[in-house]
C-alpha cells in the first residue's frame, strides 16, 4: 500500500517530510528471513547489525541492582555526572586524551547524539557532505530536519571513505558539515589519524563542522584504535554509543563530545525532545568501563576478527570482490562476482529464498554503485559462517 499526501485513514494528510523517510530494504529482508524460520527453515543471518554476544554480565548485573535500588527515575538531560566522568576517564586512560566531562552529553544511543548534533548544527537548507555508500540513517535525518544530504560516491580507491580532496572538489557554498563513520558500516574501513587530522583542517578552513561517528570504537583488527578526540581540538563532534563494542544495543544508550558551547545547546535540546536517556541504562553503563567488562570486550573483539579472518578469504574465492582488508566493526562490503548479472536486491532475495542466507544489499547505504554491493554482518559464529559460505557457494554455482 502506498501512502499519500491525501491519505484517507489518518483523517488528514501525512506531512511530506515524514512520508519521504525511506524504510531500510534489510527490515523487510529479516521480515521474510523470520517467515521462513517460522515455516521451519534454517537461515543463516549475516544481516544483522548488532553483536550475538549477550550485554557483558557485569553491565547485566549493574543494570539489575539500579532497578532492585529504585535508580528508574529521570536523570539530568545531559545523563549522569558519574557516567559522564566514567567516559572522559575512559578516553584519558585507554587514548590518551583528555576531554573535560562537561564536553560529554549521553543521548539515547548514536541515534540520539546524532540527532542532536544535527538540530544543534544546521539550518534549513544547509548541506552536508557524505559518502555514499554510508549509514543510511544520516541522509533520512539530515532531510527530516530540512538540511540537504550531499552524497558523494567514494569507491575502494579511497577505502570507502570521504578524502579532503574529494571533499574539495564538490564543496559548495553552503556546506556546513561533514560527517564521516570510522570504523564505517557497510564497509567496516577505518579512517587513520592523518586522515582524520587533514578532514578537520579542511573542515576548520571553511568553517565547517566535521562530526566522526565513532560507534564501532574498540571493534579494529590489526589496525591502531584511534579517535578524531585525539586532535586535541575542541570544534569536533564525535559521536559514539553503547551499542557495538560494549554489547548494549537494546539498552539505547551512546553519547556526544563536542565542544563546550554546543553541548549547553544540546543539552536543551534533549529536554525538550526526550527528557534524557534511560536511566537504568546508564547506571548499567558504569560497568562497561570496569576491567572485568573490559576482558570480556577483548576476548569478543578477537572473537570478531577470527570471523573476519574467516569470511574474507572465502568470499574473495568464491568471486566477491573486497580489494583493501576491512579493519574494524564486523562489516564486509563486497562487490557481487561479475558473473552474477543480477542487482543486488534480487541477489539478496534469491540467496534467502533459495538458501537461506540473509544479507543487506547495497541499496540500503546509497546509490553508487549500490546494485552490484551486498553487506555481510560476521555477527554468527564461526560455524554458522561457514555454513553460510557453503550454502552462498551452492547458490552461485547456478550462475
Ligand atoms: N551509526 C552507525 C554507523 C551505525 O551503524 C548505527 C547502528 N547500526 C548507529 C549510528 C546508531 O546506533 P545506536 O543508536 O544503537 O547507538
Amino acid at each position: 500500500m502506498s501512502i499519500g499526501r491525501d491519505t484517507p485513514s489518518t483523517g488528514r494528510a501525512l506531512a511530506a517530510r515524514a512520508l519521504a523517510v525511506e524504510p531500510f530494504h534489510v527490515m523487510r529482508l529479516l521480515g521474510r528471513a523470520r517467515e521462513l524460520e517460522a515455516l521451519g527453515r534454517s537461515i543463516v543471518h549475516l544481516e544483522i547489525g548488532e553483536p550475538d554476544f549477550a550485554t557483558p554480565e557485569p553491565i547485566q548485573a549493574a543494570g539489575q541492582r539500579a532497578l532492585s535500588e529504585g535508580l528508574t527515575h529521570y536523570t539530568p538531560a545531559a545523563g549522569l555526572g558519574k557516567l559522564r566522568q566514567a567516559i572522559a576517564e575512559h578516553y584519558a586512560r585507554r587514548y590518551g586524551v583528555s576531554v573535560g566531562a562537561e564536553r560529554i552529553l549521553v543521548a539515547p544511543g548514536a541515534s540520539g547524539a546524532l540527532q542532536l548534533v544535527f538540530s544543534a548544527l544546521l539550518e534549513p537548507g544547509d548541506r552536508v557532505l557524505l559518502g555514499d555508500p554510508s549509514y543510511p540513517c544520516y541522509r533520512q535525518v539530515l532531510r527530516l530536519l530540512g538540511a540537504e544530504p550531499q552524497c558523494v560516491p567514494v569507491g575502494a580507491d579511497s577505502d570507502f571513505q570521504l578524502t579532503t580532496e574529494r571533499a574539495e572538489e564538490v564543496w559548495l557554498p553552503g556546506t556546513r558539515a561533514l560527517v564521516v563513520a570510522s570504523p564505517a558500516n557497510p564497509t567496516g574501513s577505518v579512517l587513520d589519524a592523518p586522515a582524520l587530522a587533514d578532514l578537520y583542517t579542511l573542515c576548520r578552513e571553511r568553517g565547517a563542522a566535521l562530526i566522526v561517528d565513532e560507534i564501532y570504537q574498540g571493534l579494529v583488527y590489526q589496525v591502531p584504535d584511534v579517535t578524531a578526540l585525539a586532535l586535541g581540538r575542541e570544534d569536533l563532534y564525535v559521536i559514539n554509543s553503547f551499542s557495538k563494542y560494549f554489547g548494549m544495543t537494546g539498552w539505547r544508550l551512546g553519547w556526544v563530545a563536542g565542544p563546550a558551547e554546543a553541548i549547553g545547546v544540546m543539552d536543551r535540546l534533549a529536554q525538550n525532545l526526550f527528557i534524557a536517556a534511560n536511566t537504568p541504562a546508564q547506571h548499567a553503563a558504569l560497568a562497561a568501563f570496569e576491567p572485568e567488562t573490559l576482558d570480556i570486550l577483548e576476548e569478543r573483539r578477537r572473537a570478531f576478527e577470527a570471523r573476519r579472518d574467516f569470511l574474507l578469504p572465502r568470499l574473495r574465492e568464491l568471486g566477491f570482490q573486497i580489494p583493501n582488508r576491512p579493519d574494524g566493526a564486523f562489516y564486509l562490503y563486497a562487490e557481487l562476482p561479475e558473473r552474477v548479472e543480477m542487482d543486488s536486491m534480487a541477489f539478496a532475495s534469491g540467496l534467502l529464498e533459495e538458501v537461506g542466507v540473509a544479507v543487506t544489499p547495497g541499496q540500503d547505504f546509497g546509490d553508487h554503485k549500490a546494485g552490484r554491493y551486498v553487506r555481510f554482518a560476521y555477527t554468527r559464529e564461526l560455524d554458522r559462517l561457514a555454513e553460510g559460505v557453503e550454502r552462498i557457494a551452492a547458490y552461485l554455482a547456478r550462475f
